[in-house]
């Protein structure tokens, strides 16, 4: 793998909340612990004017508003440059190319480029058409394109972007970022599931009767009514982030760490996701608005009262599913993925259910034994929970569940790096590892469209969950008509050995 840490890095859309909030900081991280090489520089791209001076302050000020006083500040900054660029001007191109020129020569950056596209996703086609019909893209050295969410908005429209941007970068020159995919435990399923010996064999249809994947936000839709409006929980959350954690789960150990090799792995799971179409959509996923509630003490609106949003909207704001794969490991296992906003909680769990083993002696009638659960908890803490059931300390042959749990925050928090920081690190590595192979994104898109195509043609009864639960009745009754239930987010914190 290249290591090479020399580079350009174009960051159009510098002005923006993202560049603002991740990116400057996870550049400013990755400074500090010595992971740029002295030969790095940032060139910002936004249509406001602004000198190279004001830029650099709002460097200086999105890292110390995330990360506190730097003492290194000045010295970092120095690398960032400016330039006022309408993205849709055809003629301000070679401007862009002079100055990426000058900088490149100035810190002999060896024509090693990262063009990093933090705008909206109707600017990435002709942005990357751009870059490479005005020379910036003609280099000596690497050339790499990153690109946020949403890729498309459904399999034709992803379709026409992929067409698009690879008229000017190869597969393997584009960086689709899902930023789940720099989570560290998100990242650990992997070594979780492929280096323990106590795990992988129990790692299929034989032991385990379930898997439950809950992503949970407690805030609401907040500024972003408009883009929300167009896209849904389904689109903005499970289409990526909850199906890539799906392959993780399910995947076969790849033969080698090799990104091709890990990603022809979870492409084979996308390819055996069950099509869920018409009448069966009812059956497989369930999908919620949220109402009027109370969250941590304070009343908050209804989705359909936040700004920009549609007084008869039918965007859903919550999704229920359950998702079978169709292979020898898996056949006859439910994989139940829900996300939601305005839910009780923040939380992102991954919650494995094994089997009940086949004779109980520790039965009691009146106090059932739970199975064993081996819980990843992804966000906000971090770590991984083991449920076991061990003798009651005193009491006769009493079964009571224990927990074996180990929690990041004790151990190593703090040297934790930022998802957007580990991405960052990658791509200038040339690791695509942890970012979307088009392949995955289009089978993921083909699964999505099946449901959304449905949904589009009904009008929902929404809203139908209150701000401040875990979502609509039908989402609990999809599991109980399997005879499973949800295990309660709020039950499973990481606890520390009992
Ligand atoms: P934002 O705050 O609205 O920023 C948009 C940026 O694009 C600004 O820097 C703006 O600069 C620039 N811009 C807009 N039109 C332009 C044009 N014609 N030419 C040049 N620059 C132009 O958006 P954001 O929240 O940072 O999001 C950026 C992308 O990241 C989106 O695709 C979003 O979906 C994705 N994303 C964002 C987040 C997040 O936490 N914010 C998380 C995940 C994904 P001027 O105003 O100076 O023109």
């Amino acid at each position: 793998m290249e290591q090479n840490m020399t580079s350009l890095i174009m960051i159009f859309g510098a002005t923006g909340d993202l560049a603002k909030r991740k990116l400057f900081p996870s550049l400013y991280r990755l400074f500090e612990r010595g992971k740029l090489s002295e030969r790095f520089a940032v060139i910002g791209v936004g249509r406001r004017t602004l000198s190279n001076d004001e830029f650099q302050q709002s460097i200086k000020d999105s890292v110390t508003s995330a990360l506190g006083e730097k003492d290194d500040i000045e010295e970092f900054v120095r690398h960032f440059y400016y330039q006022s660029h309408d993205v849709a001007d055809s003629n301000s191109y070679s401007a862009l190319k002079k100055l990426a020129d000058e900088v490149d020569e100035h810190y002999q950056l060896e024509g090693n480029r990262i063009f990093y596209l933090a705008m909206a996703p109707e600017f990435f086609g002709p942005i990357a058409l751009h870059l490479k019909s005005d020379g910036l893209t003609d280099v000596k050295g690497y050339k790499r394109l990153v690109i946020e969410k949403p890729f498309g908005h459904d399999l034709a429209s992803a379709k026409e972007l992929n067409h698009q941007i690879r008229t000017a970068f190869s597969e393997e020159e584009i960086y689709r970022i899902d930023h789940y995919l720099g989570k560290e435990m998100v990242r650990n399923i992997e070594v979780i599931r492929f280096a323990n010996a106590i795990f992988e064999p129990l790692w299929n249809n034989r032991y385990i009767s379930n898997i439950q994947v809950t992503s949970s936000e407690s805030l609401g839709v907040e500024e972003r009514g408009r883009y929300y409006e167009t896209s849904g929980a389904l689109r903005d959350m499970l289409q990526n982030h909850m199906l890539q954690m799906v392959a993780l789960l399910a995947m076969e150990p790849p033969i080698s760490l090799t990104t091709d090799e890990i990603r022809s792995e979870k492409v084979r799971v996308f390819r055996s996701l069950r099509t869920i179409e018409g009448d069966e959509v009812k059956d497989y996923f369930v999908r919620g608005q949220y109402d009027a509630g109370t969250i941590n003490g304070k009343q908050v609106p209804k989705y359909r009262d936040e700004p920009m949003v549609d007084q008869e909207s039918n965007t859903e704001t919550f999704v229920a599913g359950k998702v079978m794969i169709d292979n020898f490991r898996w056949a006859g296992v439910p994989f139940y993925i829900r996300t939601g906003k305005r839910m009780e909680t923040k939380s992102t769990k991954i919650v494995i259910q094994f089997k009940d083993i086949p004779m109980n002696l520790y039965y009691q009638p009146e106090k059932m034994l739970n199975p064993n659960l081996l819980v990843i908890h992804i966000q906000p803490e971090e770590g991984i929970t083991l449920h076991l059931n061990a003798k009651h300390a005193g009491g006769h042959l009493d079964a009571q569940t224990v927990k074996l749990s180990f929690s990041n925050t004790g151990t190593n928090a703090m040297n934790t790096p930022e998802g957007y920081e580990k991405l960052l690190y990658d791509c200038m590595r040339g690791d695509a590892t942890n970012f979307t192979h088009w392949d995955e994104v289009a089978y993921s898109w083909a699964f999505v469209d099946k449901i959304s195509n449905v949904w589009a043609k009904e009008k929902a009864d929404f809203p139908n969950y209150n701000s401040g639960t875990m979502g609509p009745d039908a989402a609990d009754q999809l599991l109980e008509k399997d005879g499973f239930f949800w295990w309660p987010v709020t039950d499973l914190d990481v606890d520390t050995c009992k």
